[in-house]
């Protein structure tokens, strides 16, 4: 691989999360085909890594226009129709993130209620993401903004947990979700997130799961997600991770590559770089395994060998051993984010 001074998906040469000019070229000569006005098409383009921050980005970046080719309806993450959101708020996921959510500060009972949710997590090698648990320790009447919404069944989960004010966006390629959520009484919107106007300072946290690494325009979008919270509100992330194991082991056979459509692969650094450069203070970030990952990597791996494939169960079964080693190392499938727009 080269090093090279190169432009960073931003258009000024400079890394959108450390502004370093120095990066290496990860892949390269990759093609995205698409239809454009009945004829076919094809875009070339290269993953490109900051040598500083470690971030992963496509170069040259899309435009929204080509962007949007990247997705349509069938794409899996709107696909929401295998899941029932009473069932999902009565799942033992939830309940665990539930448990996850008390404040231990807040006496025994508390306390307790948090010690055996840590204990599930380790017994199932399994982690709650704070986009799940932190909401869960907000109020039924509190604000929240659930951007990228994809299948809507947060939304909805949340919906049937009583909570009252909720919001969702979605790309214009998200056509079968919303007419669901606004039966639940969701306020929904669409078209260009950065061209929509949303009261400022009203929301009590803004939600980004699994979004935050599709995003054109981050910077943007976290300087207009400040501007939507309140003092003292929460954004929470999940998103992959590219400091981990599965992504060391083969990076072109990780289930979190997803390209084009990831534009940008982030390590801790570079999220904690773009957040703190908003402004926001920084609560959390972990790094957290998810067992699926590994077996998808390998499994993969073995396939392009055409060698036969590891049983999933069999990474069930070391998730727990998983988990305390990518703690320990800090090197997780995906991370997750809880930062606060600090009080003015
Ligand atoms: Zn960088």
């Amino acid at each position: 691989m080269n090093s090279a001074l190169r432009p960073s998906g931003n258009g000024t040469g400079a890394c959108v999360a450390c502004a370093s000019r120095s990066s290496t070229v990860l892949l390269k000569d990759l093609r995205h085909e698409y239809t454009t006005n009945g004829h076919s098409a094809e875009w070339r383009y290269c993953l490109i890594e900051c040598t500083h921050c470690g971030l992963g980005f496509v170069d040259p970046k899309p435009t929204w226009e080509l962007l949007q080719t990247f997705y349509d309806s069938s794409y899996g993450n709107f696909d929401g129709s295998h899941r029932d959101p009473a069932r999902e708020a009565n799942s033992i996921k939830c309940r665990v993130a539930r448990l996850r959510s008390a404040n231990p500060s807040d006496g025994p009972s508390a306390l307790c209620r948090t010690g055996l949710g840590i204990l599930c997590e380790w017994v199932t090698g399994r982690t709650t993401p704070y986009t799940l648990s932190i909401p869960l320790s907000l109020g039924r009447d509190a604000c929240m903004f659930d951007l990228g919404y994809g299948s809507g069944n947060w939304l909805l989960m949340m919906s049937e947990l009583g909570y009252r004010n909720l919001h969702g966006y979605d790309i214009d390629a998200n056509t079968e979700n919303a007419s669901r959520l606004l039966g639940k009484g969701v306020e929904v919107s669409n078209g260009r997130f950065l061209e929509n106007s949303y009261r400022e300072g009203s929301f009590d946290c803004v939600r980004l799961d699994h979004v935050f690494e599709h995003l054109h325009e981050p910077v943007q979008v976290l300087n207009k997600c400040w501007d939507m919270l309140k003092p003292g509100g929460y954004l929470l992330m999940s998103l992959p991770c590219k400091n981990s194991w599965s992504m060391k082991l083969s990076l072109v056979h990780s289930p979190a590559l997803q390209l084009p459509k990831h534009l940008f692969h982030h390590t801790q650094a570079s999220a904690r770089l773009l957040l703190e450069n908003t402004g926001f203070e920084i609560l959390k970030i972990q790094a957290y395994s998810v067992a699926s990952q590994l077996a998808g990597t390998i499994n993969e791996t073995l396939a392009a060998r055409q060698t036969r494939p590891i049983p999933p169960v069999l990474f069930e079964m070391l998730a727990p051993a998983y988990k305390l080693f990518s703690d320990v190392t800090k090197k997780g499938d995906f991370m997750t984010v809880w930062v606060k727009k600090l009080d003015s």
